[in-house]
């Protein structure tokens, strides 16, 4: 496959199912908590029994409000549900309690930083429904079994416009929408656990066209990688296909994450299959401007106002308060750190080198919540304390933290069992300097001669003669007092 890419774009756009973290589930009293034994939380209404009438969780609907007023949605003062019906065996009800014509927030939007540029992707809906069952193959030899403990777990399904024109934009968007609901404290974000889910819609136009190509929707992608991945594959299986001659089908793909490659699973039922209709067992909601304005005073420090304040309260340059708010967890880690000694600037660094890349190595990234981090808040601390008063040295203060990561011991003691105590004492550093020179005469001529650069090869072997430890302002001070005498 090599189609020629760069005459096709891409139109993407994304559909999440965000599971809410609601105590219960959605019209009925069990509990909505993922990782039961099976079957452990279902009742008759969350099985679809003859004769039983769904009451709604109020929490589902203040949730719903909460992210669309994130969003910046209109929030339809009256919304209602509607079924939508369809076999399946996870399904207990042969129809799903969701919303259609009327959903509970429209519009809206997130703006993505992607390669330097702020594009806006704007919302088309958010509506609320209720979670289905999950059919459990292969784990019981040729029998398939259902677990309906998910069945009627609060559902938020976030449609976006086709506006995402590359894989990366998809990435961005998913994880501004996944810091987003996690900030919100309205979902938990865990893509493995299947709590944060996304189907993407696919297709291809030659650049510059205003008609979209045939639409596919893809399925099965479990992480943000997989996401980018199934995307790409698709927009070059698409523009290949059509660069073949060859024609697409409106259709639903699964991304195979073994092969790498998505493959189709069913051609689109469309919309009118679903016979949606009002759902008569449950009156319309209607939101009074009271229940709006207590929600939205309520509201959490969200990620971009979280952004500005950093930058405003601790000085952080636009590009630091940008990572270090790109998670929830992070930036409260970020905080953690501040509090406990005040260098933000120093934290910062520290955070975005070491930590993120420790958590880069250690594969953390998609994990919903960091909760084991490389080194714990106080001692990273701990650590810039040592250096801010000058106990170890920035080079030292490495070699510390690295001994961190396998040690429950403090900074302190490991600074201290392993005798790394900055050498802040004017006369060992001066005899140290005293046999440096003495030891290269033709450098020191060479300096005095005018080739001022020499000074950091004299650095160099007094920090090495004291194995790292000396106190390099202190050295540098002495240095040229001694050179320039
Ligand atoms: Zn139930």
């Amino acid at each position: 496959m090599n189609p020629d890419l760069d005459r096709y774009e891409g139109v993407i756009g994304l559909e999440v199912h965000a599971e809410m973290l609601t105590a219960s589930k959605i019209f009925c009293g069990c509990s909505a908590a993922f990782g039961a034994p099976p079957n452990d939380n279902t009742c008759p209404v969350c099985l679809g029994m003859p004769g039983v009438l769904p009451v709604l969780n109020r929490r589902v609907v203040e949730f719903a409000v909460r992210a669309g007023l994130a969003i910046d949605c209109r929030i339809a003062r009256r919304n209602r549900w509607a079924r939508k019906n369809y076999f399946y065996p996870d399904l207990c009800k042969g129809y799903q309690i969701s919303q259609f014509e009327l959903p509970i927030c429209e519009g809206g939007y997130l703006d993505i930083h992607v390669d330097e540029t702020t594009k806006r992707v704007h919302l088309t809906r958010i509506h609320m429904e209720e979670d289905t069952g999950k059919n459990i193959h292969d784990a019981h030899g040729d029998s398939s079994l259902v677990d309906f403990n998910r069945s009627g777990v609060p559902l938020l399904e976030i449609v976006s416009e086709p506006e995402m024109s590359s894989p990366a934009e998809a990435g961005a968007y998913l994880r501004k929408l996944r810091t987003l609901v996690q900030y919100l404290g309205i979902c938990d974000g865990n893509m493995e656990e299947g709590s944060f889910r996304c189907d993407a819609n696919v297709s291809v136009r030659l650049r510059g066209a205003t008609e979209l190509g045939v639409k596919v929707e893809v399925k099965n992608m479990n992480s943000f990688r997989a996401v980018e991945k199934a995307i790409a594959f698709e927009l070059e299986r698409q523009a290949d296909t059509l660069d073949d001659g060859g024609h697409l089908v409106q259709e639903t793909r699964l991304w195979d994450a073994d092969r790498e490659e998505t493959r189709s699973m069913r051609s689109k039922e469309s919309a009118h299959d679903y016979r949606y209709f009002p759902d008569p067992d449950l009156p319309p909601i209607i939101l009074s401007e009271d229940f709006i304005e207590t929600i939205r005073r309520a509201l959490p420090e969200l990620p971009d106002a979280r952004r500005e304040r950093f930058v405003s309260a601790f000085g952080l340059p636009a590009y630091d308060a940008e990572v270090l708010t790109s998670r929830r967890d992070l930036a409260e880690y970020f905080e953690a750190v501040v509090a406990a000694h005040g260098n933000a600037k120093a934290a910062s660094n520290w955070i975005m080198g070491d930590i993120i890349r420790l958590i880069h190595e250690r594969k953390l990234d998609d994990a919903p919540i960091i909760t084991d981090w490389p080194v714990p808040a106080a001692n990273l601390a701990a650590l810039i304390a040592l250096i801010d008063e000058g106990t170890i040295s920035g080079k030292i203060a490495k070699t510390v933290f690295e001994e961190m990561l396998t040690s429950d011991e403090s900074p302190r003691a490991i600074v201290e069992r392993k005798g790394l105590v900055q050498m802040s004492d004017e006369s060992a550093i001066q005899a140290v300097i005293d046999e440096v020179l003495a030891a290269s005469p033709d450098k020191v001529a060479e300096y005095r001669g005018g080739k001022e650069k020499l000074q950091g090869f004299f650095v160099g072997q007094v920090m090495k003669a004291t194995g790292g430890k000396a106190n390099p302002p202190l050295v540098n001070k002495l240095l040229m007092a001694k050179l320039k005498a």
